[in-house]
């Protein structure tokens, strides 16, 4: 990472309220395992340094704005790609023991190769679609947090996400700029999978000023067992 990106990762995490001076080290070998992978495979469009740190590294660190990671410590980012929040967040929050989940599994072990080249040992990885393991016992319910960027639509996030969260649990959704109609539609939903969404924070990402929003919805009992469908059906059939 070259001094002006060290300066621009810097003060985004001020502009977040984080000292990320302590993470430089981490951060500037995330970028070069980041660049390295995608010589190899398709891993983001996003190559030069400043849309790396800025739309890649802040971007993630923005999940964690006005508390609402708090003292969780179980999380699953759900479609994670190329570890996108997860492995910013494994950077900044040591205690978070994360999942990191994708469908694909090219991604999955490009972040677990990361993750040890990092010595982040507290980040998980698992190819899976994200309605299999809603089904699952061993990860229905189990999580604290779900966060997700860059997936789906607000209702089908709702299906997805909301079954692996305990009652209680958040799902923090990182979007670009909101629409009303998705809004109220990932409003329905989540009442349908035994959640509500309770807050819409619209904000400007540090430095660039691009909107992005992050939606915030709640686990408040047990998700009907028919849900999630199987495989493809939240997307190609969304609740609302
Ligand atoms: N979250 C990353 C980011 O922001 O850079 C990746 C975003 S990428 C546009 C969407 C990712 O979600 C893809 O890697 C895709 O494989 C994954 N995905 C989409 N639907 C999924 C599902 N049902 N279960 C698991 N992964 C899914």
């Amino acid at each position: 990472m070259t001094p002006e990106g060290e300066a621009l990762l810097l003060q985004g995490g001020l502009e977040l309220g984080l000292d990320l001076r302590p993470h430089l080290p981490a951060f500037a070998e995330l970028q070069a395992a980041l660049l390295e992978g995608n010589a190899q495979m398709n891993l983001t469009a996003l190559t030069a340094e400043r849309d790396i740190i800025l739309k890649h590294f802040i971007d993630s660190l923005t999940c964690g704005l006005d508390g609402w990671l708090g003292e969780a410590t179980r999380l699953l980012d759900l479609g994670s790609g190329a570890g996108f929040p997860a492995l910013p967040l494994a950077i900044v929050y040591p205690q978070l023991q994360i999942l990191a989940v994708d469908a694909t599994r090219k991604k999955t072990e490009y972040i677990a190769r990361t993750a040890a080249r990092l010595q982040l040992g507290q980040v998980q990885v698992l190819a899976s679609r994200a309605e299999s393991l809603g089904r699952d016992p061993a990860h229905r319910e189990q999580y604290q947090r779900v966060v997700t960027r860059a997936v789906a639509a607000l209702p089908v996030l709702a299906e997805l996400g909301l079954p692996l969260l305990e009652t209680g649990g958040l799902l923090i959704a990182q979007k670009g700029q909101l629409n009303p109609e998705e809004l109220e539609a990932g409003r329905r939903a989540a009442a349908e999978l035994g959640g509500e969404l309770f807050h819409v924070k619209q904000f400007e990402l540090p430095v660039s000023h691009d909107p992005r929003s992050l939606v915030v919805m709640r686990k408040l009992g047990t998700t009907l067992a028919n849900y999630p469908r199987r495989e493809g059906v939240p997307g190609k059939q969304p609740l609302f």
